[in-house]
């Protein structure tokens, strides 16, 4: 039997990543993985490379560019002509971005000398990993430690059962091979309002139904009313507090039905992304069998270091608890080969930023408005819109804000939240300044470049202070 140092089950970018950091530190590493390509070889990077952030955000910025040639270019003297839409070579270019990222973690893998096994893992024992080959063939290998990061699937919703066809998941709405002229989109979570942007722009008619009476409940409620405000007027139907009672395939789409305070409703659409979120994915693991616990919702029990119920035994990622973003993920992977290799593996979750990637992108770290009530911190605030920076103005970019949060005794900052252009890469210097423990002051008295975007977080931490200069 082959024995390893580390076996990390699951090549997401929790697994990849935690396989490599374990390696560069002189560990014998394996990684094992089941996910296959439509030709049936390897294809590495979870969720994320194959189905998830990748493809998406590829086919988000495609329709971008697509969106800006009809509506944005022409307010900058620009005309473009009649401007079409190949959703084929669309797909292509999605298709060749993932083979390229997918092949690039196989190849980071050899070079790290790290030994991959293609199959499903299940435990047979405390240290022993039983892997099924997709010909049947089954090995067992023996890890001193093993790094469970199995990852998350879809949530079914028995009323609107996916048939891949017509009522879809996350994964066949990146590869429809035509626009739909009307979508339907049941949750009005991550997924659905990024989907929902990618298919609106290339010309769907979408109506998402939310099951909340919220919009955006995890984002802050100032950002949340912009993003409503805006979503609208992209032309984006965002029905909330509607329960979904049923839908099925018909001759011509699918027939929704739904209930709301008004009563009940029906939706006819062409296609119906069911998008109502994930859930951890230890199905196949057989985790009993090496005495680790799952909690109520499926999830591997951890404590703050990502230890499971067994001292050797780690879980990262989307199969263990916290918000499921591939960037955690990775983290918690780095974490965990660090003190596996006998050092201090470190991970503060209180400062995982979240991005949006719709038009404008939302982003936020830290606390919201409402937790910070709801912990009775007192705190000071500060906003700025995009429309009073003059980059923005020259990008024709101006919808949105920032707004920041800071301890009203000392300062700290204690949350930042961008609804903007860029947002998502605006967010890194709040991330950089909080993990420092750095206070709006110290955002303030920062040198930002001008003119850019990110003189809204300057402006926006001064005016969490002394006052913001150009409002
Ligand atoms: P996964 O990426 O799910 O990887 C788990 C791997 O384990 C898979 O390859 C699976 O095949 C394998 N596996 C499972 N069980 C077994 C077994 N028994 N044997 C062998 N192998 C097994 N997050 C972001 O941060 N930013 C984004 O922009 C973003 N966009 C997303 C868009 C969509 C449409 C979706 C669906 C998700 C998105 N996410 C995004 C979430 C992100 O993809 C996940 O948080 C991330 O992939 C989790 O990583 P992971 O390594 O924990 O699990
Ligand atoms: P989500 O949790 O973000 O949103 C699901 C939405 O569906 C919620 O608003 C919920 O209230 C609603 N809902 C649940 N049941 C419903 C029902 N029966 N009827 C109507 N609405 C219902 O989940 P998601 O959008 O499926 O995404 C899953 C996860 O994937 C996300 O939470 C996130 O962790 C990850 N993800 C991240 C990104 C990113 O970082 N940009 C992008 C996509 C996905």
């Amino acid at each position: 039997m082959k024995e390893f140092d580390v076996v990390v089950i699951g090549a997401g970018p929790g697994g990849y990543v935690s396989a490599i950091r374990a390696a560069q530190l002189g560990l014998k590493t394996a990684c094992v993985d089941k996910w296959v390509d439509a030709k049936g070889k390897p294809s590495l990077g979870g969720t994320c490379l194959n189905v998830g952030c990748i493809p998406s955000k590829a086919l988000l910025d495609s329709s971008h560019h697509y969106h800006n040639l009809q509506h944005l270019l022409p307010d900058h003297g620009i005309d473009c002509g009649t401007v079409k839409v190949d959703l084929g070579k669309m797909m292509e270019r999605k298709d060749k971005v993932v083979q390229n990222l997918t092949r690039g973690v196989s190849g980071l893998l050899r070079k790290n000398k790290i030994e991959f096994f293609s199959g499903t893992a299940r435990f047979t024992g405390n240290n022993d990993v039983e892997i099924t080959d997709q010909g049947g063939d089954k090995e067992t290998i023996r890890g001193a430690n093993i790094v469970i990061a199995a990852g998350s699937v879809p949530i079914d919703i028995g009323v609107a059962p996916v048939d891949g066809d017509r009522i879809v998941d996350n994964e066949d709405a990146l590869a429809f091979d035509a626009v739909p002229a009307r979508l339907g989109i049941i949750g009005a979570g991550v997924i659905g309002l990024e989907l929902g942007s990618v298919w609106s722009r290339l010309g769907s008619e979408v109506v998402i139904l939310e099951a909340m009476d919220q919009f955006l409940g995890a984002a802050d409620g100032a950002i949340a009313k912009e993003a409503g405000k805006l979503f609208k007027r992209q032309g984006l139907d965002i029905r909330l507090g509607c329960r979904v009672t049923g839908a099925r395939p018909t001759d011509n789409g699918v027939a929704v039905k739904y209930e709301d305070s008004d009563g009940a409703h029906g939706l006819e659409v062409d296609k119906l992304i069911v998008a109502v979120g994930r859930r951890a994915y230890a199905d196949l693991l057989d985790v009993e069998a090496a005495g680790v616990s799952l909690d109520d919702r499926g999830r591997v029990v951890v404590d703050g270091y990502c230890r499971t119920t067994q001292p050797h035994i780690y879980a990262i990622g989307d199969v263990t608890t916290g918000p499921m973003l591939a960037h955690k993920a990775s983290e918690e992977g780095i974490a965990v080969a660090e003190m596996i290799a006998g050092q201090s593996g470190h991970i503060d979750h209180s400062i995982v930023p979240w991005v949006i990637y719709t038009h404008p992108e939302i982003a936020w770290v830290g606390k919201t408005a409402t937790e910070l009530e709801a912990e009775g911190i007192e705190y000071s605030t500060g906003a700025f819109p995009f429309m009073a920076i003059g980059r923005a103005q020259g990008a024709g970019e101006t919808d949105g804000l920032v707004r920041v949060y800071a301890c009203a005794r000392t300062d700290r900052l204690l949350g930042v939240h961008i609804i903007g252009s860029h947002a998502s890469e605006l967010i890194a210097e709040a991330v950089a300044v909080m993990a420092f423990h750095g206070s709006a002051e110290d955002m303030g008295r920062t040198i930002h470049a001008h003119p850019t975007l990110s003189e809204a977080l300057h402006e926006a931490a001064l005016a969490a202070g002394t006052g913001a200069i150009h409002i």
